[in-house]
C-alpha cells in the first residue's frame, strides 16, 4: 500500500482542495459511488484502511459506513493521468449506496460481459429446441451438458499441452460457455461461485 508521500504531486489546488475518488470493488470491478477527498480524508484512509472522504453537505470527515456500518475496506489508490483525480479499490461490507443498493448506480451499468452472457444463457431455458444450441442443450439435460463440459475441459488441457494457443483459447471459451450452461441447469449462478472464490481469497490473505 502507498504512503501519503507517493501522492505527493496531486493537483489539490484545482478544484479548492478537493478530489473525485471513484470507488471501484476490487473484485468485481462495478463502480460504487463517487465521493470528494482533500488531503486529510486522503490521508486518515491510508491510515485506517477504512475509506474516508471530505463530506460537501456535512463539511467534515466522513468515514462511509461510520453510522450504517457499510464501511470500504481499502484496497488501493491510484491518481489518473493528469493527477486530479482518484481510483479507490476496496471491498465493500454490505451495500454501498445510502439506498442499500450495491452501487449508488443503477446496478446494469457495470456487468462484465460474462455476466450479460450468463443472463442470456438463463433466458434461453424452456425456449424452443429448434431455436437456438443453448436451449437444445437444456432440453437434452443435465446428463448431454455435464458431459459437454467434461469434453471441453479435455480438449482444452489437449490444446495446451499441445503448446495450442488459437486453439486454446476456442476450447477455453467452449468450456467457459459450457459451464456456464451447467451453472444455469442446475440453477447456479456465476455469482455463487465468485462468491465461493472470494470467501478462499479473504481467507488466503488474512
Ligand atoms: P454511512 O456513511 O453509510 O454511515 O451513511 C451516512 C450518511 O452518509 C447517509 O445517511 C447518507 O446521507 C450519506 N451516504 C452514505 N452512503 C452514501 C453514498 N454512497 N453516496 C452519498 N452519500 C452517502
Ligand atoms: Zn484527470
Ligand atoms: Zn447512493
Ligand atoms: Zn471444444
Amino acid at each position: 500500500m502507498k504512503n501519503l508521500e507517493d501522492f505527493n504531486n496531486l493537483d489539490w489546488d484545482k478544484q479548492q482542495g478537493l478530489l473525485p475518488a471513484v470507488v471501484q470493488n476490487h473484485l468485481t470491478g462495478k463502480v460504487l459511488m463517487l465521493g470528494y477527498m482533500n488531503q486529510e480524508a486522503l490521508a486518515q484512509t491510508l491510515a485506517s484502511g477504512k475509506v474516508t472522504f471530505f463530506s460537501r453537505s456535512k463539511q467534515r470527515l466522513w468515514t462511509k459506513g461510520e453510522t450504517s456500518g457499510n464501511t470500504l475496506d481499502l484496497i488501493a489508490i491510484d491518481s489518473d493521468c493528469d493527477n486530479d483525480s482518484l481510483l479507490v479499490q476496496v471491498i465493500p461490507n454490505g451495500p454501498t449506496c445510502h439506498l442499500e443498493r450495491e452501487s449508488c448506480w443503477p446496478d446494469g451499468e457495470a456487468h462484465p460481459f460474462i455476466d450479460n452472457l450468463a443472463n442470456l444463457i438463463a433466458s434461453r431455458k424452456g425456449q424452443d429446441a429448434k431455436s437456438s444450441y443453448t436451449a437444445h442443450l437444456f432440453e437434452r439435460g443435465t446428463k448431454r451438458i455435464a458431459q459437454k463440459v467434461g469434453e471441453e475441459g479435455l480438449e482444452t488441457a489437449l490444446a495446451a499441452a499441445t503448446h495450442d494457443k488459437e486453439e486454446l483459447i476456442n476450447e477455453a471459451s467452449d468450456l467457459i460457455y459450457h459451464l456456464l450452461v451447467l451453472l444455469e441447469d442446475q440453477d447456479l449462478s456465476l455469482e455463487d461461485v465468485t462468491a465461493n472464490l472470494l470467501a478462499r481469497h479473504s481467507a488466503a490473505s488474512k
